[in-house]
């Protein structure tokens, strides 16, 4: 328009109606002319394919129409606001404006007005805007970020890695707007990489294909550089073999980026589309951003799963101590009681009686080992570790096994000359080994094998460490024993509940369900890690983590020989439980002892230093370590020793935790006694410590 607001002359011989009519239908922008009501009056050929309207249809159509429904009300009112006021607004002064298409897609655009006041209408001039660079990246970035907070919100939702794997292929196919995406996990052994998730897959390559870890595979390549790879035509390759499928398949190029878990390759996340140089920077960050993301919530969901096991089983542990040891005092005096009765003078051999003491006394000597285990799976059982060169452990064990076990089982041992030694109880481990053996067997009513190997253990998986007691411990200093039987494995279900204690799926009579639950007691109270690896009718595998001795073995001392009792020995016999107190005591008499009993620490100090007269003098102090509310054993035993420096001290416990602790922080002279324990092995303890 020209500043006096007329219309420029046209060059004579056209008529200015046509002109402009033509003008308007072969203006490249969509032209609306707009009335006050919001009305299209009239548009061109531009308007119609933009909006994917029939020039007929826009007609009539109120504009309002024309914007996303979310925005539709606020638009309404700002479509008020302009007619009362209307303005020119030239192109580029709004970026990014949205408009509906008929079929309810939506088109990027921007939008300039100009008011016609002498007609009181508006026209409209929309610019599809989407195809531009600058506006398409811009788009491109919003629709990559919110496909990734759409992953990480899931990963907030759900603390299951296999919904996670599945979602991840989806979310990048659709951001990428690709054919095919898809998800390659290692396998445990990383020699094989299974196909783990897809969106799109090819029928030649379905799910779970497994393909070799070989840098002449696409994803054997990506996890042997570790950095992402981008295929700008598969027709062009050369760093691997690009199978023919993909050929067939139209497949022309494709991105590859790492799975990392600190800093180990895990696998690989891929996409491939059907256009040849696909992907760019802005495609490798995104993927590189969904497969971080993608890692750390596995990372996560996966920790929290151990960590559950873990505490799972940790309270029940703490429940199954506490009761395991109010049962070893009952125990003491039970068992005490039957030796007692045993030895009264009216019962002779032929006596009635003497049948149902000896039922009682073996009953009561199962509950006793009953116990035990509970302990040992409450990981309060007193161990006794030193190095243990498993090479002579597991062939010997493998020796009994094959008399024993089941002459249809075939058992190997694979334990390498430079196997390291372990620092573990022996007897403990051969037990836990023991256990699993049983199981094995019981897993194969038919026959099969069983196989032992013990090498030093390469790395410990990042699941158990998380477990460990101490999860600092070097990761090499662990030698990994494995169990591996030919049986009919267990089921996710059975897996999953294995080392509770009581759980068993055989019969009554025939399984406990204490087996798994004190070998993983065992295995943890031996700072190592325990895993199982089985699947129905696959074969099981166990793997014991058990750590090396840090320091040079520790020359075994030749146990000096021990002097029998003599008689007069004084004892000061601490014991808080009234029972127990009292069975000792008869033990102690039995064994031609003085005796002096106290109920606690306090009163044991009153005896030790009476307020009138001389001190008494006692040979030996024994006392229980947790004495009710007051005192405990440990320190009355320091108090006491301090005074008397040549009084032996006897500890007991049915705790063996407390005897552990005790352990470690009593002095070398003092002798720890485990209840339930009966008169010999009072009379052993006494004898050894007095003696030496
Ligand atoms: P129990 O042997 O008394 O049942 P365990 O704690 O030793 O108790 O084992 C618990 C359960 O774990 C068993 O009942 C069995 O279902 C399963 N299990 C253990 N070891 C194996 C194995 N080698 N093969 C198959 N299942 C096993
Ligand atoms: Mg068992």
């Amino acid at each position: 328009m020209r500043p006096d607001g007329e219309t420029p002359a046209l060059p004579t011989g056209l008529d200015p109606s046509t002109v402009f009519r033509s003008l308007f239908q072969a203006f490249p922008d969509a032209l609306l002319l707009v009335d006050k009501a919001g009305h299209i009056v009239l548009c061109n050929e531009a308007a119609s394919n933009l909006l994917g309207y029939t020039v007929d249809e826009l007609h009539g159509l109120t504009v309002d129409a024309l914007v996303p429904d979310a925005i539709r009300p606020r638009h309404a009112e700002y479509r008020k606001a302009y007619g009362e006021a209307p303005r020119a607004r030239p192109m580029g002064t709004q970026m990014e404006l949205v408009a509906r298409r008929s079929d309810g897609s939506e088109v990027m655009v921007e939008i300039a007005l100009s008011p016609l006041p002498q007609q009181g209408l508006v026209v409209a001039a929309i610019r599809d805007v989407g195809s531009y660079p600058r506006v398409k990246k811009a788009l491109q970035r919003a629709r990559y970020s919110e496909h990734l907070a759409q992953l990480g919100r899931l990963a907030i939702d759900t603390r299951d890695p296999e919904v996670l794997l599945t979602r991840v292929s989806t979310i990048a196919a659709e951001a990428l707007q690709v054919e095919l995406a898809a998800v390659f996990l290692l396998e445990p052994d990383r020699k094989q990489i299974r196909l783990a998730s897809g969106f799109g897959l090819l029928p030649a390559e379905p799910l779970g294909t497994l393909l070799p870890n070989r840098p002449d595979t696409p994803p054997g390549y990506l996890a042997a550089t570790g950095t992402p790879v981008v295929v700008a035509d598969y027709a062009t390759e050369q760093r691997f073999a690009v199978p023919q499928a993909y050929l067939d398949a139209g497949l022309r190029s494709a991105l590859a980026v790492p799975l990392a878990e600190r800093g180990r390759i895990i696998g690989a996340l891929t996409v491939r589309s059907r256009r040849s140089q696909r992907f760019g920077d802005d495609e490798v960050h995104f993927l590189e951003s969904l497969a971080n993301l993608l890692t750390s919530s596995l990372q996560r969901a996966k920790t929290e799963e151990a960590l559950n096991h873990a505490q799972r089983l940790e309270s029940v542990g703490q429940l199954t101590g506490g009761i395991a040891h109010d049962f070893n005092n009952l125990l003491t005096v039970i068992q005490g009681n039957l030796q007692v009765l045993e030895d009264l003078p009216g019962l002779d051999a032929s006596s009635p009686a003497k049948p149902l003491l000896a039922a009682a006394t073996r009953a009561s000597r199962r509950a006793a080992e009953l116990t035990a285990k509970l302990l040992t799976f409450a990981r309060r059982q007193v161990l006794q570790p030193e190095p243990v060169d498993l090479h002579a452990l597991l062939n010997s064990l493998a020796g009994m096994l094959r008399r024993t076990l089941d002459q249809r089982i075939a058992i190997t041992v694979e334990v390498g000359e430079d196997c390291p030694l372990v620092l573990a109880d022996p007897a403990q481990l051969e037990s836990a080994l023991l256990n699993i053996a049983i199981n094995a067997r019981d897993a194969m009513p038919e026959g099969g094998w069983l196989q032992f190997r013990a090498s030093a253990c390469a790395s410990l998986p990042d699941r158990l460490r998380t477990e460990l007691e101490d999860p600092s411990a070097a990761v090499d200093r662990f030698v990994q024993i494995t169990i591996t039987d030919s049986g009919q494995g267990m089921p996710e279900a059975v897996r999953e509940r294995a080392f509770e204690p009581f759980f068993t799926t055989k019969a009554a009579g025939r399984g406990t369900g204490l087996g798994l639950a004190t070998v993983y007691g065992f295995v943890k109270q031996s700072k190592g890690a325990i895993a199982i690896s089985s699947a129905q009718g696959m074969g099981t595998t166990l793997t014991l983590y058990i750590p090396q001795p840090w320091t040079a073995a520790r020359e075994s001392e030749d146990k000096p020989d021990v002097a029998p009792l003599r008689a007069g020995i004084r004892v000061l016999l601490v014991e808080d439980d009234t029972e127990v107190r009292h069975i000792v005591r008869t033990f102690l008499l039995g064994l031609a002892c003085i005796v002096e009993s106290a109920a606690s620490a306090e009163q044991a100090l009153q005896v030790l230093d009476p307020p009138t007269g001389e001190p008494p003098h006692f040979d030996l102090l024994l006392s229980d370590i947790a004495l009710g509310p007051g005192m405990r054993g440990t320190e009355l035993a320091a108090r006491a020793q301090a005074s008397r420096p040549g009084m032996a001290v006897l500890l007991m416990s049915g705790y063996s935790s407390e005897l552990l602790d005790a352990d470690r922080d009593s002095p070398p002279g003092w002798e720890l006694l485990r209840k339930p324990y009966g008169r010999e092995e009072l009379a052993a303890a006494m004898a050894r410590l007095l003696s030496s």
